[in-house]
């Protein structure tokens, strides 16, 4: 392993911002309206030796996950971060990791492909990762054990539910129905403390591997409050965002496991942090998605795998369940449930041109 250093600046030509619309599957229909593409960010970092690496902004359209959205990503890469990368000054930006990522993820990938190494051997990734399906909100419990059946036919071992409050009599009925599947959910925070405690009593009767961000991002005394009732281990996912903040919950004792998303917390190189602080507290986790397109799916792949977490199955799934076709060579489901971490030089995908071509929506070229 040689290490995850990002090219210099002195050695970048030149990057391109690539906003690209990829049509969805199925269209998606949340509080703020119907969404039927997946917005998203391409950088593309160019060589002086005429060599590229590619990062992806994983940001959704709208600030609905975390503050970030596509909109704010796009300004700040465009205004901020690469004119000062380019200029080689340190940006004066607080916060925006997402959009960090993209750019410090594509530094890293073209150093990789530079020394002729794919990101997986850097991080010494296993080969393969378990995936966990991720299935939506749903209230009627006859829809949820419809859902959760066609992706066990797919092959999927492990599940993991999106949650409310409201909905626990339909995990209730899923985990009937499959008394000994891995079966996780994922509340996103939508939870209060008092007001549903007689709700998350009820889902830590189900006999979960988790609950994933049951409570708001920044009440860690809640969390530990949680974590001392209940019996099933509690995840934090939006409450991570540095090495730091998993130092916080650790010594608050707000968790037992790390939901690490390469995109959220700054990019593979900030991921390495993370794992690191997790190590020393003792932490496991598993790597989460943001419905990244292939692009940015490769990288998280060979995080998925790193060896402190491929013991537990990951959040990323095909991108080929959310969108009809990828920007690049689509990550597929084994039959036994798993995915390939890729093997080429970098995170070992490229767009296609063709296909960058017809989905890019906007460009802007940032020549040295
Ligand atoms: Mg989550």
């Amino acid at each position: 392993m040689r290490g995850l250093a990002p090219v210099e600046p002195s050695s970048i030509a030149g990057v391109v911002l690539h906003r690209v619309a990829v049509p969805l599957v199925e269209q998606r229909v949340a509080a703020h309206g119907v969404e039927t593409v997946r917005q998203s960010i391409l950088v593309e970092v160019v060589g002086d030796d005429g060599r590229r690496g590619w990062g992806e902004c994983v940001a959704l359209a709208r600030p609905t996950y975390t503050s970030e959205w596509v909109d704010g990503a796009w300004w700040v890469l465009d205004r901020f971060l690469v004119p000062a990368l380019l200029a080689g000054e340190v940006a004066d930006v607080v916060g925006h990791p997402m959009a960090s990522a993209a750019l410090a993820d594509a530094r890293v990938d073209l150093a990789l492909r530079r020394g002729g190494e794919s990101l997986g051997g850097a991080l010494g990734s296993a080969p393969l990762v378990t995936s966990r399906a991720v299935v939506g909100l749903a209230v009627d419990p006859g829809s949820l054990v419809d859902a959760v059946s066609s992706r066990l036919d797919q092959g999927y071992t492990a599940v993991k539910l999106k949650v409310a409050p409201g909905t626990s009599a339909a995990v209730r009925r899923v985990r009937e129905r499959w008394p000994d599947l891995d079966l996780a959910v994922d509340a996103n925070g939508s939870f209060d403390p008092v007001e549903h405690a007689d709700e998350l009593r009820a889902l830590d009767d189900l006999g979960l591997g988790y609950i994933e961000q049951p409570l708001g991002a920044d009440d860690l005394v809640g969390h530990r409050e949680l974590r001392r009732l209940a019996r099933t281990p509690i995840a934090l996912d939006e409450s991570i965002t540095t090495a730091g903040s998993v130092l916080a919950a650790s010594a608050c004792e707000a968790l037992d496991l790390v939901n690490v998303k390469p995109g959220r917390v700054g990019g593979v190189v900030a991921c390495t942090e993370v794992l690191d602080a997790m190590r020393r507290r003792g932490l496991s986790g598993f790597c989460g998605g943001m419905y990244e397109l292939a692009i940015g799916r490769a990288a998280s792949l060979a995080v998925a795998a790193h060896p402190d977490l491929c013991a537990q199955p990951s959040d990323l799934g095909p991108s080929a369940s959310y969108v009809e076709r990828d920007l690049a060579d689509p990550h597929v489901l084994r039959p036994d449930g798993t995915i390939a971490i890729p093997t080429g030089e970098g995170i070992g995908r490229d767009p296609t041109p063709e296909r960058l071509a017809e989905l890019t929506v906007e460009v802007s070229e940032h020549p040295r």
